[in-house]
């Protein structure tokens, strides 16, 4: 028989409900037996009985424990968990399922004097960070990623996030759902990403490697959630005040990568935008951004001399015309005419309510009306025709590389590149056939 949840003004330990037990959150109390601060108080008398073996990991947890009453990071001894399945390699290392068999404390229950467990049986994922250079104390200080919490592999000693398992990433997405797509949907798709990665810059975080095979989603065929793999984030800031260095050597994937970057210069929020452009491109014409070439110094020389992507005429009359001037505006050469991110989330925030309540009152929202009638009534015979182009379109070269890996910058090829253009150098930024099979094959 359910008993009936009051909230009540005492809990059995003396406390009130007129207390803080979290900054800004007084006390909740209910009859059952939960209460904010016994189970903020049973969480620290639990300190002393778990660590990550990193004193400042386990500073971090403590305090998301104390400061939070619902975002909490908990230790997760690595026997939770259940079913362990490779799912697939990433930048920072690998990619895990697993059932939490027993769940993870929820809440202090003050009649039973036991914890509530959630989460009981759940499948998550697991990111066992294998990249060094991947900062984990900065990772889990600076940014909201993780969902559940921190575990450690005891066979290999790597720390692993412990996270919603999520359905893949965009590009597999689109690359499964393309055709059924509408235009709501995509301007869903791309207002999260603006809107995300407009969240970070008012952080003044850079993200510096944005592309569709690290936007992950959560995905349940209608609701789009999507998740920023933070692992290379920068603060502006710091970046500035390195200007005045150039790089010989970037990380990330050629065709996401802004000019700028390309020749040596820091990567800034306007980068950001450049990358966002290769999305934008995807979500219309189904391709990554230069997918039937090399991904070489020669592809680096071409976009710094202003080549970009093309979108073939016949899918024009699909795509309206402001989308495309947006998206060539934010693959501009030149940074500052690039839209900010406020911008593009603004704008695509405000079609997707427009859609949602079918208001097409202005030229953006008409344009977007029309490519929907003429995706409808593009006839079966042209639909088999693009289909054709989309199967042939999407082979991948055999020197593309869609996962980031390190680039030398035409600033740190300079003496070299007479010497490549020439042949008498190899190229260094070229795929090597036996890295490119495993390489794409992940993508
Ligand atoms: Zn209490």
């Amino acid at each position: 028989m359910s008993r009936e949840i009051e909230k009540i003004k005492y809990c059995s330990a003396g406390h009130s409900s007129e207390d803080f037990a979290y900054p800004y959150c007084r006390n909740l109390i209910h009859s059952v037996g939960l209460c904010d601060f016994c189970t903020k108080e049973h969480f620290i008398q639990e300190f002393k009985n778990w660590s990550s073996g990193n004193t400042n990991i386990d500073k971090i947890m403590q305090e998301s424990q104390i400061k939070n009453r619902y975002n909490k990071l908990h230790w997760i001894p690595y026997d939770n968990f259940q079913n362990i399945e490779y799912i697939a390699d990433c930048d920072y290392g690998s990619v895990y399922s697993a059932k939490l068999e027993n769940g993870i404390k929820w809440k202090w229950n003050f009649i039973k004097q036991d914890w509530r467990y959630r989460l009981k049986d759940f499948k998550v994922a697991l990111k066992e960070i294998k990249n060094s250079r991947y900062d984990i104390v900065r990772v889990i200080n600076n940014y909201n990623c993780i969902d559940y919490g921190i575990s450690k592999n005891p066979s290999t000693q790597n720390y692993i996030f412990v996270m919603d398992l999520l359905d893949g990433s965009l590009h597999n997405f689109l690359t499964k759902n393309f055709w059924g797509l509408e235009w709501q949907s995509k301007m869903d798709i791309l207002s999260s990403i603006a809107s995300l990665l407009c969240f970070s810059h008012e952080k003044n975080l850079v993200h510096c490697n944005l592309h569709s095979g690290n936007i992950l989603m959560n995905y349940n065929f209608d609701i789009l959630d999507l998740v920023i793999d933070s692992g290379l984030c920068k603060l502006e800031d710091n970046l500035i005040l390195n200007s005045n260095n150039k790089n010989n050597q970037i990380y990330g994937s050629i065709p996401y990568l802004p000019p700028e970057v390309l020749r040596g210069n820091e990567f800034t929020r306007k980068g950001d935008v450049y990358s966002f452009s290769g999305i934008m491109y995807e979500i219309v014409t189904a391709k990554r951004p230069f997918t039937d070439q090399a991904h070489d110094t020669y592809l680096m020389i071409d976009i710094c001399n202003g080549v970009r992507p093309k979108v073939s005429d016949f899918m024009l009359n699909l795509i309206p015309e402001w989308y495309l001037n947006l998206m060539y505006r934010c693959w501009s050469d030149d940074p500052s005419e690039r839209p900010t991110s406020i911008e593009l989330s603004n704008l695509f925030c405000e079609i997707t309510d427009k859609l949602q309540d079918n208001i097409f009152d202005n030229n953006v929202m008409r344009q977007l009306k029309i490519a929907d009638e003429n995706h409808e009534h593009t006839s079966n015979p042209q639909k088999q025709e693009l289909l054709e182009f989309f199967s042939y379109s999407s082979k991948l070269h055999p020197e593309s590389c869609y996962i980031s890996k390190c680039i030398h910058t035409l600033y740190g090829l300079h003496d070299l590149l007479e010497e490549i253009k020439s042949g008498k150098s190899s190229d260094p930024n070229i795929l090597k056939s036996n890295e490119s099979t495993t390489l794409n094959a992940d993508t």
